[in-house]
């Protein structure tokens, strides 16, 4: 059994403590920055035992060595980046398994993209995906070293997961995303209630963020492009959008 426990850090960013009562324990998913998240497991009597990171980016990483350093953690992130993951212990990539002290474990998959090494991490004994900057609520994270074509395909693995997997993304980029995916497809009806329903959420200060996975592959127009070439154009109008 997983608590997940959902950390707002710096401007957008989420961090997420992945608790077990049982053991007292919890990994802690991409912290940003160490403070909060030492002060999060604290408070629930927690003890951290692993770090999770999805990519090597500081606003993902940033907290690394210090939680190291207070706590003695395993910091897990992907083979493909480990020269860049501050503190890391244990490199994994596609096809690997990721067991938590209370048993809980996640599937590595590797979805470059945003970055060349990028990993998610699926628990889908609960039904929980940690996708950092890969899929964003009606969104996807910027292709700083990947193509549209790893993009795309990166996206799609996720897609193919249960419809009712929720999806907790790095960053609290809804709105802006729902405003360009409202540009893309105005007529669809599933995006403009979706849309609602986040500025209600937001104008009262609350995440959207976990959404589930069915929900958004309806209204989310990077999942919802027919080829790789509309993915490709939606990326760059994205780049460009001033909402
Ligand atoms: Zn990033
Ligand atoms: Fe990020």
């Amino acid at each position: 059994m997983l608590d997940v426990v959902q950390i707002p850090v710096l401007n957008d960013n989420y961090v997420y403590l992945l608790g077990h009562e049982g053991t007292k324990t919890c990994a802690v998913v991409d912290p940003a920055v160490a403070e909060p998240v030492l002060a999060a497991a604290k408070e629930r009597g927690w003890r951290i035992t692993h770090i999770l990171n999805t990519h090597w980016h500081g606003d993902h990483t940033g907290g690394n060595e210090a939680i190291k350093q207070a706590t003695g953690c395993t910091i897990i992130g992907p083979r493909a980046e480990q020269a860049k993951i501050p503190a890391i212990d244990t490199a994994v990539g596609e096809g690997d398994v990721v067991t938590l002290p209370g048993g809980d474990f996640a599937h590595v998959l590797d979805v470059p993209g945003h970055t060349a090494g990028h990993i998610a991490y699926h628990f889908e004994t609960q039904g929980l995906l940690f996708c950092g900057d890969t899929l964003f609520a009606m969104g996807c994270g910027r292709l700083f070293e990947g193509t549209a074509e790893q993009m795309w395909v990166s996206l799609h693995k996720l897609a193919h997961l249960p419809d009712n997997t929720e999806v907790y993304c790095a960053h609290e980029y809804t709105e802006a995303n729902g405003r360009f995916a409202l540009t893309v497809d105005p007529g669809n009806d599933m995006l403009v209630d979706r849309m609602d329903e986040v500025h209600r959420n937001r104008a009262q200060g609350f995440p959207t963020v976990p959404f589930l996975l069915g929900v958004d592959k309806a209204t989310n127009p990077f999942l919802t492009a027919g080829t790789v070439e509309e993915f490709a154009r939606r990326r760059a109008a994205k780049d460009v959008f001033k909402g």
